[in-house]
């Protein structure tokens, strides 16, 4: 019985050595280090991957630098996250790539915001709520389920690149897919208890978290997008003189006691940041609400090996943790 278990597991990993090849048949590039995770998942070893960014940059405000054109030069294909979350710095580095296979059509160009329905579109272009964002919220990856359409996407796009290997790759996206289901299977028991829990968050970052978690986004301390600034976003010209907050500019006084106000008459107990926000106007929002303040990991350490999975354990965790105390302090 033993003797024909071991054939039966030697027999699985040749199969399993011989459908991975050793080489790398294709490469790509993403805007983000989330992006860049899905990809390595569903890309295996064919595919060599490289992030534009790192986890500790603000995506909306990454400066355009040299060393940023060395992976474009040479890359098959670019997976961006669209939305406009990279429109202040990835036109210009494609002009400078000199890459016709990677230019906006092209085949070796993939939006991933198209496998994803748009949250906070119609709400922003009504109210003018949502920051940056006057095409709609562009931060789909903190929601798992939709780094699953994500996956499946970038597969598909794989397979038209890299015909022989089309297969493999799906194969990819179906393993990573099914991990993460388990694993969500598992957060969405731990996390049921709080579903409902409202949260002050720093930037619009976490709409499709919270649809996902069943949380509420009370209020944004850097949400106002003034009319001005989004007729000059349609038209492309800048507005200098609307005295209204801009998007990525710290709140002033007032914003931040609008905020505090929001958040008191809500009973808020938690408020969300990405480290590379600036902390004091959060600090001074949490206590004036009685909130803790919740640093949320805004990406993938992808520099470190770190997979999309581990990074979401590490948030579910601390997001339970946090919900946990602040529930227990009502
Ligand atoms: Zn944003």
């Amino acid at each position: 019985m033993l003797r024909k278990l071991i054939f039966v597991l030697l027999f699985a990993a040749t199969l399993f050595v011989g459908a991975a090849p050793a080489q790398a048949a294709v490469y790509a590039a993403a805007t983000t280090p989330d992006l860049a995770s899905v990809l390595k998942a569903v890309g295996g070893n064919t595919v060599t991957v490289v992030s534009l960014t790192t986890s500790a940059q603000d995506p909306h405000a990454v400066s355009a630098t040299g060393p940023m054109l060395e992976p474009l030069h040479q890359t098959d294909l670019l997976v961006v996250n669209g939305m406009d979350l990279e429109s202040g710095w990835l036109p210009i580095l494609l002009v400078a790539a000199h890459n016709s296979k990677i230019q906006p059509g092209q085949r070796g160009y993939l939006d991933c915001s198209e496998f994803v329905p748009s949250t906070d579109a119609v709400a922003n272009l009504e109210t003018g709520m949502g920051a940056y964002h006057p095409d709609g919220n562009p931060h789909y990856m903190t929601d798992p389920r939709r780094a699953i359409e994500v996956a499946h996407g970038i597969a598909a796009r794989l397979g038209e690149i890299d015909l022989p290997h089309a297969e493999y790759y799906r194969e990819n996206a179906a393993e990573f897919a099914a991990r993460l289901e388990d694993a969500m299977a598992a957060w969405n028991r731990q996390l049921a208890p709080y579903r409902g829990t409202k949260a002050i968050t720093y930037h619009r970052s976490f709409t499709y978290l919270f649809d996902y978690l069943g949380w509420v986004d009370v209020v944004n301390i850097v949400a106002q997008v003034n009319e001005g600034y989004r007729l000059s976003y349609r038209e492309g010209w800048v507005d200098v003189t609307n005295p209204l907050p801009r998007p990525g500019l710290p709140p002033d006084s007032a914003r931040l006691d609008e905020v505090i106000a929001d958040g008191r008459r809500d009973s808020v107990r938690l408020l969300l940041i990405e480290p590379f926000y600036p902390h004091m106007a959060a600090e001074l929002v949490a206590n004036g609400v009685g909130a803790r303040l919740v640093d949320f990991l805004p990406a993938v350490r992808f520099e470190n090996g770190e997979t999309y999975l581990e990074r979401f354990e590490r948030n579910m965790t601390r997001l339970e943790q946090a919900a946990q105390a602040a529930a227990a302090e009502k």
